[in-house]
């Protein structure tokens, strides 16, 4: 199918991309193109203007500041996956980033597309959320910065509103007690998954701490495991998978069933429990 018609702009800097959506009834702004392109085909979107945002400066870096990783909005998936700082200060991302699409998808998608839209069963929204990341948004009022456990609200849904930009993620800097897993299931490689988990912690001897269980593909949002995650703190596996009966509640979808759903949440934890005990992950 072919899109509605559309007007077209690109943005020379932040301020004109932010003053190009706020003046227009609806804009959409256009990053990678990966997942928008489709929806417009399809027409599930019919937006007046696309605000191309691939040629502003400053938005495709990766940079430590203060403790962190800044990952620009418009760093392509393939960059992260080449970069020296993603591999050893935010390995979580470097593990999850081989799962998304197809080389040709990570050639264009970008790390800030993906968090902004938000695919409940995409790979970098759990990374974000697990990782105790934040982003860092930019409006027609100034800046302005989210933590992401308050980011996602529902399908598609977030702390973004129709006139703002998302100009980076900042991911606290691993350090050598930071413990990361990451593993899910798709039908085929790069299909998006059925059920997927990223999970940091912090090794505290030979016990771990500050779990946090991120599950994706089985709610609107990727989802934490509250309970799991206490029942792990405690070293008892068994609880935690236990725990997940109450953690999730998948909705079935053309993917899988719930049932399915659980079942399958319950082998990843396993799987990424054996990960975050580890020496080195
Ligand atoms: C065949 C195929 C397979 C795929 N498989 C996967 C997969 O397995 N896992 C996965 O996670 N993804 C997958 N994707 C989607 C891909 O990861 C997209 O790149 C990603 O969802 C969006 O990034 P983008 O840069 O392409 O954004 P775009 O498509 O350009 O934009 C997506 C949405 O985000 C908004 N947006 C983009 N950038 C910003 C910003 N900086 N601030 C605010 N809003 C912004 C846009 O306005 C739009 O609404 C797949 C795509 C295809 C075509």
């Amino acid at each position: 199918m072919k899109p509605a018609p559309f007007a077209y702009e690109r943005a020379r800097s932040l301020d004109h991309a932010i003053e190009l959506i706020s003046g227009a009834e609806d804009a959409r702004l256009l990053a990678g193109g990966q997942s928008l392109i489709a929806t417009l085909n399809m027409r599930l979107s019919r937006p007046q203007l696309l605000v191309d945002i691939n040629r502003v400066p400053g938005l495709d870096r990766i940079v430590m500041r203060d403790g962190k990783v800044e990952i620009g909005a418009l760093v392509r998936y393939a960059q992260a996956e080449r970069s020296t700082e993603i591999a050893t200060r935010a390995p979580l991302i470097a593990k999850a980033l081989p799962y998304i699409g197809h080389p040709a998808i990570r050639n264009r998608g970008t790390v800030g597309g993906s968090i902004a839209f938000g695919d409940p069963a995409a790979e970098l929204p759990a990374c974000f959320v697990a990782l105790d990341a934040e982003a860092v948004i930019a409006g027609p009022s100034g800046s302005r910065v989210v933590k992401a456990d308050t980011f996602y609200r529902g399908l598609f849904e977030s702390a973004l509103t129709p006139h703002e930009l998302l100009k980076a993620i900042r991911v606290p800097a691993a350090t050598g007690e930071t413990r990361t897993g990451f593993a899910e299931f798709a039908r085929r490689h790069g299909d998006y998954a059925m059920a997927g988990l990223a999970a940091t912690a912090r090794a505290n001897g030979k016990a771990l701490a500050d779990i946090r269980l991120v599950f994706f593909g089985v709610a609107t949002t990727p989802v934490r495991a509250r309970g799991a995650e206490a029942a792990l703190a405690n070293g008892d596996l068994e609880a935690a998978v236990k725990a997940l009966a109450t953690d999730l509640i998948p909705p079935g979808d053309v993917q899988a069933t719930s049932a399915v759903k659980r079942q399958l949440a319950g082998v990843l934890l396993k799987r990424v429990a054996a990960e975050l005990m580890e020496a080195r992950s």
